[in-house]
């Protein structure tokens, strides 16, 4: 934890944090003046625990200030350079963008789209993709994206919940060297389904596909759509979206978010954490189908006026190298990616990323886990040459943007491998214990946010007892992240994991962050997931998976030299009592490990909503890996 790097940009903006810290209510209303809003609030924020209305009555529109504003200085401005995963390529001006922007609005009225109507987006990463969320905020539409990578019953439990009007989806979507086929998914997803009137079809893989009554092709309406659509002056607490949540601790939550406290949120952050310059080329490696690329992808970047890299793909498809290709021929000097990528990017080696130039890279982000010091390290490294700072940022689907972050746009700090470092400005986070009283420093406990922020979800879709319950029952006037985490004696945030996974061995509580860093720092490791199972003496004993990095081989010796380093790097408390090295681990489809998995399995319990699962088989190898344990627990009870 001691170990520091001092990095920044060189700026020293001290008076953001001084005037969020003396009102941040006055902090934020003058922070919401840089947006554009047809009319002003009358109030800044009303606060009726849980519930909070940012820029009361005051009218605004996303797809206004995410092209209008930028169009009306500079409409030749690129502002998407997509890359395909079979190597096509285009590229979009802001004026472009517009442009195609109000046609498909226009369409969408045509097809009956009214203000406040539910339309659902399962499109791969094309340009279609954020012109359809763009058309739906022109109108006042609600966008609810699916990830295209889910399965139909995904899709029609998403779709009936959201009870959309229009689904907007494409004939196919390429992955890794193969086709998916996107339309005939949404036929089987909504058959049956009477409230949706309309299936608007864009071809992009120029696959055969079957029409039926509702299906409209894309390229037929707007090519007699007019060319100019009215932005609807929307109230600010209009809803922008619905998203749901990875589906790490359970059952994805439908998330409700709001227009004008959200935009605020991203303009100022993007504009702090990613420094964001005329010049940059930025890459966000996340999917718009999840709220990374909501916020940071479509709406933060785009009212900045930002150029970016779309990549419709696998990133190490057809080899391992294409992230880097991407960044060397884009010149990309902005990169927001996953730790979970980021440690399958390190699996092969230093060699790839070398045999690249990587030079024009100044900014390096994370998002969506706790990042190993290990990884933080080489990312810095090798990705960064020792020159970039690490965005590591803490947020949610729930918080809208980003919560705790260095922010290298207003301050330079000292980074520390492994921690997100400090709350933006304007955002009151803290660590209590189980009643809600503050912990002191170097005390582990959960993650609250004492305040509301402008970028605070409005509540849980049609469900606010679910909203109340989930984040407001175990502190009335705190929210609850359900992150588990600690601040070191300098104000520094470390997560620690989630609160439900956290262990209890012999009284002492550990996250599950702290021990998998632990493995991962070890040479011939790419990943660790661990959980705990009961234990008559110590309360839980420790089973940990791990993921052997390419090219190594399990085996007995390297077993217990794994387990004595984790005793030398955290302590003999972390000791876990089974250790199996896996092929792979159970994750999201957004590429987090579910450790409730591993604990369901391990404890003989049923798995719970999986549907979010990127991949059957591995929770398979970890059942069989567990079977053999209940076979040599048998064998020595008897
Ligand atoms: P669900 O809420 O359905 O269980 P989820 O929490 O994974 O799924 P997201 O909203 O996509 O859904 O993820 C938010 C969570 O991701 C945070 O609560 C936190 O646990 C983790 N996270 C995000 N960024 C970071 C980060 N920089 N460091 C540590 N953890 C992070
Ligand atoms: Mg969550």
């Amino acid at each position: 934890m001691d170990e520091t790097y001092r990095l920044g940009l060189g700026n020293n903006d001290i008076l953001t944090r001084k005037r969020a810290e003396q009102d941040y209510v006055k902090f934020w209303e003058e922070e919401a003046g840089k947006l554009h809003w047809f009319e002003k609030w009358h109030k800044t924020l009303e606060w009726t625990p849980p519930f909070a209305k940012w820029f009361v009555n005051g009218k605004i529109n996303a797809s206004y200030n995410a092209l209008d504003v930028v169009s009306q200085t500079t409409p030749e401005k690129s502002a998407i350079l997509w890359e395909g995963e079979n190597g096509e390529k285009r590229s979009l001006t802001y004026g472009e963008l517009l442009n195609y922007v109000c046609k498909v609005a226009n369409v969408l009225k045509s097809l009956g789209v009214k203000k406040g109507d539910r339309v659902t987006v399962y499109l791969p990463m094309i340009p279609e993709l954020i012109v359809s969320l763009l058309a739906c905020a022109r109108i006042g539409a609600i966008h609810t994206v699916i990830f295209s990578g889910f399965s139909s019953q995904s899709i029609r439990d998403r779709v009936y919940d959201s009870k959309s009007k229009v689904i907007i989806t494409s004939d196919g979507g390429f992955r890794r060297g193969t086709i998916v086929k996107l339309k005939q998914i949404v036929d089987e997803a909504i058959s049956g389904l009477d409230f949706v009137e309309n299936v608007l079809v864009y071809e992009h893989a120029k696959i055969p596909i079957t029409m039926g009554e509702k299906d409209k092709k894309w390229s037929d309406l707007i090519h007699s759509a007019s060319e100019y659509c009215e932005p609807e002056k929307l109230d600010s607490a209009h809803p922008l979206y619905i998203l749901y949540t990875s589906g790490t601790t359970g059952k994805p939550k439908g998330v409700l978010h709001g227009t004008g406290g959200y935009l605020v949120h991203l303009y100022n952050t993007f504009k702090w954490v990613f420094d964001i310059q005329k010049s940059d080329i930025y890459f966000c490696t996340a999917d718009i189908g999840w709220v990374t690329g909501h916020s940071y992808i479509v709406y933060g970047p785009l009212m900045h006026g930002a150029t970016q890299v779309m990549y419709e793909g696998a990133l190490v498809f057809p080899t391992p190298k294409r992230i880097w290709e991407i960044i060397e021929r884009y010149k990309v000097t902005i990169l927001y990616t996953t730790p979970t990528a980021l440690r399958m990017f390190m699996k092969y080696g230093d060699t790839l990323p070398n045999s690249k130039d990587l030079s024009s890279l100044r900014l390096l982000g994370t998002v969506g886990e706790p990042i190993n010091p290990e990884v933080w390290k080489w990312y810095f490294k090798i990705i960064g040459k020792e020159k970039c700072p690490i965005i590591d940022t803490w947020w949610q689907t729930e918080t809208g943007g980003i919560m705790i972050s260095p922010v290298p746009g207003l301050e330079t700090i000292s980074l520390k491998p492994g921690s997100a470092t400090l709350p933006l400005p304007g955002i009151n986070v803290a660590i209590v214990d189980e009643n809600g009283h503050d912990l002191p420093t170097e005390t582990k406990g959960y993650l609250v946010v004492k305040d509301p922020w402008p970028g605070m979800l409005l509540s849980l879709w049609q469900d606010d007892e679910k909203y109340k319950v989930a984040y407001w029952s175990k502190y009335k006037t705190m929210y609850y992240s359900g992150d588990y985490a600690i601040k070191d004696k300098d104000g520094y945030f470390w997560m620690l994991g989630r609160s439900d996974d956290v262990l209890k061995v012999a009284g002492h509580r550990l996250g599950t962050a702290e021990i998998e860093s632990g493995f991962v720092s070890h040479k011939s490791v790419a990943e660790a997931a661990v959980c705990g199972i009961p234990h008559e003496v110590k309360g839980e004993s420790i089973i940990v998976f791990i993921v052997l990095k390419e090219g190594i081989s399990s085996s007995k010796q390297l077993e217990s030299e794994l387990i004595q380093h984790i005793r030398d790097v955290v302590g003999p408390i972390a000791t876990p009592d089974q250790l199996y090295i896996v092929s792979k681990l159970p994750k999201t489809r957004s590429g987090k490990i579910m450790r409730r998995l591993l604990k369901a399995v391990a404890k003989g319990e049923s798995t719970g909503d999986v549907s979010t699962l990127e991949d059957e088989a591995a929770v398979d190898e970890i059942r069989i890996a567990l079977n053999e344990l209940q076979k040599t627990i048998s064998k020595k009870s008897n």
